[in-house]
């Protein structure tokens, strides 16, 4: 073979590149490799990635919408069931797979509304995306009593009651000042004798 490289290229019909051949997934016969593929292979994976994320979603939203539906109607439940039913989520409450998945893809694309860290930079990512119930003595009405928190932010809810959950959030947006002012200037922020 001539060490000079004569390169074949071909257009990839997703990201319109033009790119060298072996950058197409080909079927090998004996001699020749047949380039079979009109998507290049990064573009192939790429969208075979989103798909999966995609599907993950949907199914935790099923998951969750069959747990959630018996810890709800649990007569052992702490402070009582909310729901006579499992069932009663979808058919009274409005929690169909396609809203409750909506709703967690949603959030997951940005930010935790307690502690306002991005979903995609929290560890494990899926399983920190979790549904609360705002208000646990209240029935749960899609629209105005569930809402997206992360896992984190969810079981420090869990250990406090309403207004305390309130004042937690200012607490959360005060730090967060003083973080950024501590990076920015130490000295003003008082920290540089304080013990770490
Ligand atoms: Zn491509
Ligand atoms: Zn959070």
């Amino acid at each position: 073979m001539s060490p000079i490289w004569h390169g074949v290229f071909r257009r990839c019909r997703v990201c319109n590149g033009n790119f060298p051949l072996i950058g197409f997934y080909a079927a090998s016969t004996t001699h020749t490799r047949v380039y079979k593929s009109w998507v290049c292979r990064l573009c192939r994976q790429t969208r075979k990635d989103k798909a999966k994320a995609e599907n993950r979603i949907r199914v935790k939203a099923a998951s969750v919408i069959r747990r959630e539906g018996i810890r709800l109607s649990n007569p052992d439940r702490r402070g009582g069931p909310i729901i006579e039913a499992p069932g009663d989520l979808v058919s009274t409450y409005g929690w169909s797979v396609d809203r409750i998945e909506r709703l967690l893809r949603h959030a997951f694309e940005g930010e935790c509304i307690g502690c306002e860290t991005p979903y995609a930079e929290m560890p494990n990512d899926l399983s920190n995306l979790t549904l609360d119930i705002r208000n646990p003595h209240e029935s749960p009405w899609i629209e105005t009593n569930v809402q997206p928190l992360c896992a984190t932010c969810n079981k420090t809810k869990q250990q406090l009651d309403g207004p305390q959950w309130g004042e937690y959030l200012h607490y959360v947006r005060l730090w967060k000042e003083q973080r950024a002012q501590m990076e920015q200037d130490p000295w003003a922020a008082g920290v540089l004798f304080a013990v770490a």
